[in-house]
């Protein structure tokens, strides 16, 4: 039975009586499936979005072809196994390169899912919601609707929820059923077992020493009380393997038995190269070819979509699609030796990613066996703690506020992404930049409520977090080692992808400007000084034998040279948002609030 056709399966299924997946969908890599034919919607890319949304439009009847450079892998236990995928694996990864502003490669890849389920397919699976502030800040942007009210009812939608069992309660974990959803697609949950148990035990006593005012609690989805917890993540326990799987974008919307579409065709392993224009710039097709073409000229195909065409091919990809088609920078279109049909020069600026790291501690040699310490399993960041700007710098928060709150400062920092080629112009680089700033320094108050009621005399106090997180603070063990990876959570560097050639074989040329900004780069310093001092704190005395131990800059360590081995360990969190920002077009926007 071929890994790659879903009817195959369904047939067989049929043959054994199974009638529900008489319907199935095709997932093939034969070209002459979507060659030369027409489709109501044409998707490019079949990662989380283009395989939610392929699945919605064919659940409603319309015929959707997606398009999907990479291959199915669902057969690779790198991808379904929860636990299976090693640090740096090359599986379903386009491993892209990344450049710095004066055009030298960095030395690390980006990496970014390169099969079918695209990033869900690799990532680190971690689930827990985001703030309400947050989200509404999206609708200040000019996109009308674009709202925690309205976002919200969709994530209560994709989500099945699997509330922790008692062993898991004991230890720590936590579900508040009213921040879930629980008849969605997408299964999350606490990992069978826990991971290191002891440890994150501890974690969970040292981090509030650390970070006054942090909210230990048992479900960090509870974004209005809780500010640390052990992590769920979008896995589901299979009793009979006795493995934990990834519920991935692919597991959830597209192989599911329930879920297949007669109206749905995946192509896999062939590119996007243009998008089709008609009259009036209205798309109507794309161009493709086979990933593993070398002369794609000689190769191209055709496909016709009667609706619509969608990009989602990721937010370092479907830029690239939009510059090969003619929309674009001018400059960026001309170097390659494409035919501008667009003047569109927000396409591929406003790029952001987290720059990550990690500090290591050396633990003890009477623990390096015990495995409620140290497990050697590869489930990312048991225990995840969000700090704000408060937590970060329990009685300095105020100057970096001053700081970044002020006009003088906002008017520089929009020039200086501007003159970067990182935003179009300084009211849409000042727009972004303040939408952030506000986040960090507007939304940093908790908010304690009290509740009197009158006749009973009762009286109740509630703790209501309105604070946005600065830092994404992971605890973690490793080999001999406990440690914590940390990045700035809302950076206000920004970067910028464009293509180097109209070859879509090429990887585009990534400049992703990590910590250019000083206050990214404070942040982070601080990070990294907080997480030593979670290491050297009282809980860990007995375990941790050197609280300094990679990198080793001690206690007195400098700033400077924080900093300096900060640029030089960092990595993206992989967590890449822009180059196709949703706001209106005469601030740097790409698409609307429609997303056309
Ligand atoms: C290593 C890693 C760890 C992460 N950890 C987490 C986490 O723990 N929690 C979390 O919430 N998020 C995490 N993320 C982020 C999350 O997975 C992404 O934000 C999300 O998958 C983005 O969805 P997307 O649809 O925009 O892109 P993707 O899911 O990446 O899908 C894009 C798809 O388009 C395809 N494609 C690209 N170019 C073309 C082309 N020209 N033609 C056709 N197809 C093309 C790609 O192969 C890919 O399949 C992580 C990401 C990575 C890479």
């Amino acid at each position: 039975m071929s890994p790659l056709n879903a009817c195959g399966r369904a047939f067989f299924a049929l043959a054994l009586g199974l009638h529900r997946w008489a319907s199935c969908t095709m997932v093939t890599n034969d070209t002459g499936i979507a060659a030369g034919k027409t489709f109501d919607y044409i998707i490019a890319g079949a990662g989380l979005s283009g395989l939610t949304v392929g699945n919605k439009l064919s659940g409603k009847g319309y015929s959707v072809l997606i398009i999907e450079a990479g291959p199915d892998a669902s057969w690779n236990p790198e991808v379904f196994d929860a636990e299976g995928r090693m640090f740096g694996s090359k599986t379903c990864n386009w491993q892209y390169p990344a450049y710095g502003d004066d055009g030298k490669l960095l030395p690390w890849k980006i990496d970014s899912g390169a099969c079918i389920g695209g990033s869900t397919s690799i990532n680190g699976m971690v689930w827990y919601r985001p703030t309400k502030a947050e989200l509404d800040k999206i609708e200040t942007l000019g996109n009308p609707g674009w709202n925690w009210d309205n976002l919200e009812p969709y994530m209560v939608a994709a989500e099945r929820n699997i509330p922790p069992d008692a062993t898991q309660i004991a230890q720590g974990a936590g579900s508040s059923p009213d921040v879930h959803g629980h008849n969605g697609f997408i299964n999350t949950s606490f990992p069978t077992p826990l991971r290191i148990p002891g440890a994150v035990d501890l974690y969970k006593e040292a981090l509030p020493l650390v970070f006054p005012g942090l909210a230990v609690g048992g479900d960090l989805s509870n974004r209005t009380s809780v500010s640390s917890a052990s992590t769920m993540y979008t896995i589901w326990y299979d009793t009979v393997t006795g493995k934990n799987r990834r519920s991935s974008a692919a597991d959830g919307y597209l192989w599911a038995p329930n879920q297949q579409r007669a109206k749905l065709t995946v192509l896999a392993t062939h590119v996007v190269d243009k998008v089709l224009f008609g009259q009036g710039i209205t798309a109507t097709g794309v161009s493709f070819l086979p990933a593993n073409g070398s002369t794609p000229s000689s190769k191209t195909f055709k496909a016709y979509a009667a609706k619509g065409v969608i990009l989602s091919a990721g937010s370092l990809a479907s830029a690239p699609v939009l510059e090969r088609s003619g929309v674009g920078k001018p400059s960026v279109l001309k170097s390659a030796g494409i035919t501008r049909l667009v003047d569109l020069p927000g396409v591929g600026a406003n790029v952001n990613d987290q720059p990550g790291t990690a500090a290591y501690a050396l633990v003890s040699a009477a623990y390096q066996n015990d495995t409620s310490i140290i497990d050697n399993r590869s489930l990312f960041a048991p225990e995840i703690s969000l700090i704000n700007i408060d937590e970060l710098w329990p009685l300095t928060a105020g100057s970096f506020i001053l700081d970044i709150a002020s006009q003088k400062g906002l008017r520089s920092r929009a020039q200086a992404l501007v003159d970067a080629g990182a935003a179009v112009n300084i009211f849409g680089a000042g727009a972004v930049l303040n939408a952030s700033i506000d986040l960090i320094t507007t939304h940093r108050r908790k908010l304690a409520l009290s509740i009197f009621h009158l006749h009973g005399g009762y009286k109740a106090t509630y703790l209501i977090l309105l604070a946005v997180p600065i830092v994404e603070f992971l605890a973690e063990s490793g080999s001999s080692t406990l440690y914590a990876a940390f990045w700035p959570l809302v950076p206000l560097s920004r970067g910028h992808v464009h293509i180097n050639s109209s070859n879509p074989l090429d990887h585009p040329i990534i400049v992703p400007r990590l910590l250019e900004d000083p206050f990214d780069a404070a942040v982070a310093v601080a990070a990294a000084r907080a997480s030593r001092a979670v290491f050297a704190s009282a809980p860990f005395e007995d375990i941790v034998a050197n609280a300094y131990y990679d990198p080793p800059i001690g206690p007195n360590g400098t700033d400077a040279e924080y900093l300096a081995w900060y640029r030089k360990s960092m990595f993206g969190a992989s967590h890449w948002v822009g180059a196709t920002t949703m706001m209106p077009r005469h601030l740097g926007g790409v698409v609307d609030h429609q997303l056309r």
